[in-house]
């Protein structure tokens, strides 16, 4: 048990925060400061900067360059983020490979997920409707393949980031 009383919040688990912590408070906040705006975009040194952290691979495996950590010690680290600078977090949001992974084959993790760890792969993605937020299942947009076009029936609400996006 910690000695604040939570046993979950391990000492490295608490590292890992206090490390966030200090990373926004020195790079992340100053920016934050002069640049947060309806249109501003995070500097690709900053994006630099997370990378080298290892913040774009928190949960990718150690074996594709990531840290190779949980969902928890996720959280820990976009909490930190967010307080210097919401935007931050969500485009490390964009570069965890969870759902992503789960449907490539290994030959395209090993190309790609190296790149996304590096900052250098992000997605965007449409998934909440005019009706749908969290249950998903209730998506009612639809893409069919008609001859070389993709015809699309219905409407997307959201899609942070499809302006930077990779993919
Ligand atoms: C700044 C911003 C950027 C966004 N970017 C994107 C994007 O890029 N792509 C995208 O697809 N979407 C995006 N969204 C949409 C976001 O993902 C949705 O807001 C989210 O899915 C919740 O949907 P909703 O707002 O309709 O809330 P609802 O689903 O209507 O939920 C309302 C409340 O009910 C609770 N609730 C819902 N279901 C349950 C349940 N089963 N059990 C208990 N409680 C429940 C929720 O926690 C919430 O408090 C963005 C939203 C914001 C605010």
């Amino acid at each position: 048990m910690s000695g604040d009383g939570l046993g979950y919040m391990t000492e490295a688990r608490r590292m890992i925060r206090d490390a966030a912590r200090e990373f926004t408070m020195k790079e992340v906040l100053p920016v934050a400061n002069a640049l947060d705006g309806p249109d501003a975009e995070i500097p690709m040194s900053l994006r630099d900067k997370l990378a080298e952290m290892g913040y774009f691979g928190i949960t990718i495996p150690e074996e594709y360059g990531g840290l190779g950590l949980g969902i928890f010690e996720y959280c820990l680290i976009c909490e930190q983020l967010s307080r210097g600078w919401m935007s931050v977090a969500s485009i490390v949001a964009r570069a965890q490979g969870g759902w992503i992974m789960k449907s490539m084959p290994e030959d395209m993790r090993q190309e790609y997920l190296p790149r996304v760890v590096r900052g250098e792969f992000l997605n965007a993605s449409a998934l909440s409707e005019p009706d749908t937020g969290s249950d998903l299942a209730s998506i009612s947009c639809r893409a069919v393949l008609d001859g070389d076009e993709w015809v699309l029936t219905g409407n997307k609400y959201w899609c942070t980031f499809a302006d930077g996006a990779t993919t």
